[in-house]
């Protein structure tokens, strides 16, 4: 069949490019010591930065959520399937990372990738004449947020202040969102948060921030990256996801509480869609303790010795480490064959970490891309230090 032929010449030509994707099954809870496929692994490519997804207060939380409020929600938050589970967790929330917005509200998301649709298209259809200025090396579902939204993107270059200060200034339009991530997902290095806040207050514009990576593990009590700056303004529209540090699942938006009414009225990625279980919201609750906790100061600081260790052990001369202070710590190899082949060597040697191809970054910056999680120990980080410094040399 003519279609099906076209499919496979497609595939046919992803794996000609080193561009395939294999899903490897895993079939024990999330965390640094996994089987996978039947094979015992090390994992070093999880965003469980703080080891929750298989805490046993959190799976406790979460079979007492299902007794408590059933499997399912049943229907969209507008209609029947906002429960007190939700409201609990939406209040704690906004209590969280309140201190760094002004009257702050927070709403909660099955998925960050819907959370940025809804943010995104929630702020830019208020007005026709919105541009949306999106930094070169944000996320894909701010990118598509940005797309549906169906009016100008301005694309500036990373961390460049300078451009999108030029951008803002050139720019006449109305309504004006600046959008990035805090950490970048495949370089580890942080926005530079509080001149980007300087620029949108001057301009009058929003400045969304998806902390994926910065929430539960940068800022006092792990309150994220807004903390960790020590930024408060109206202006902000901050994302956070729950299924990364916070070990379970889901997002939220936090910012004003007219930014949240107005999505809760308008944002079709939050309306038309229905309601995360409720059990989900109800195990968040305790993820939510443990991480501004004594439990998570420990858990953070063990996280940070890990990284250091890490930077302080790899000599690598042909291979860049990227500098990166967060758990995602990149190393760029640059082809995609070659990285599919260490990628493969490490593998062997029991050892899982990701190996990342375009189109999720640039071309020629194929790399590892490490993660770590609290869990780990520091003799198993130690194990991937001598490993990658030995495959450099063959
Ligand atoms: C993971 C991630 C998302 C999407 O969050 P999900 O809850 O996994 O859908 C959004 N933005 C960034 C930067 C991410 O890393």
């Amino acid at each position: 069949m003519k279609l099906l032929n076209q499919l496979e010449a497609r595939l046919h030509d992803l794996h000609e490019q080193s561009l395939i994707r294999v899903r490897k099954t895993v079939e024990t809870p999330c965390g640094p010591r996994v089987t996978v496929d039947g094979r015992p692994m090390l994992a070093f490519c999880s965003n469980d930065y703080l080891g929750l997804a298989g805490h046993p207060a959190v799976v406790a939380a979460l079979q007492e959520g299902a007794t408590r409020y059933g499997a399912g929600s049943g229907a969209s938050h507008l209609i029947s399937g906002h429960t007190g589970a939700h409201v609990a967790l939406e209040e704690r929330l906004a209590a969280f990372v309140g201190p760094y917005l002004v009257e702050p509200r927070a709403l909660s998301f099955c998925t960050g990738y819907m959370a940025n649709l809804a943010v995104i298209t929630g702020l830019a259809n208020v007005d026709k004449d919105t541009v949306i200025f999106s930094e070169a090396l944000n996320h894909a579902s701010l990118i598509d947020g940005a797309r549906l939204a169906r009016t100008t993107v301005k694309v500036y270059p990373h961390a460049d202040v300078e451009a999108l200060a030029a951008l803002l200034e050139q720019s006449t339009a109305a309504n004006k969102i600046v959008v990035t991530d805090s950490v970048f997902s495949m370089d580890g290095d942080l926005a530079p948060l509080p001149a980007l806040l300087a620029l949108c207050e001057r301009h009058d514009a929003w400045l969304v921030v998806d902390d994926a990576h910065g929430f539960g593990t940068l800022g006092q009590n792990g309150r994220g990256a807004l903390a960790h700056f020590k930024l408060r303004s109206p202006n902000l529209v901050y994302m956070g996801t729950l299924g990364k540090a916070a070990g379970v699942g889901g997002a939220f938006v936090a910012a004003h509480k007219t930014v949240i009414e107005t999505l809760i009225q308008r944002a079709r990625p939050y309306i038309f869609t229905t309601a995360a279980p409720p059990a989900l919201a109800h195990a968040l609750l305790t993820s939510l303790d443990i991480i501004a906790g004594e439990e998570g100061e420990q858990r953070r600081s063990q996280l940070h010795a890990l990284v250091a260790q890490w930077r302080d052990g790899l000599r690598l001369r042909r291979w860049q480490a990227l500098a990166s202070d967060t758990a995602i710590q990149p190393v760029v190899i640059g082809r995609n064959d070659e990285t599919m082949r260490v990628g493969a060597a490490l593998y062997e040697q029991g050892l899982w970490v990701g190996a990342i191809r375009p189109p999720t970054v640039p071309a020629d910056t194929a790399r590892l891309r490490v993660t770590f999680s609290a869990a780990h120990t520091a003799d198993e980080v130690a194990q991937l230090i001598a490993a990658l410094n030995q495959l450099e040399n063959t």
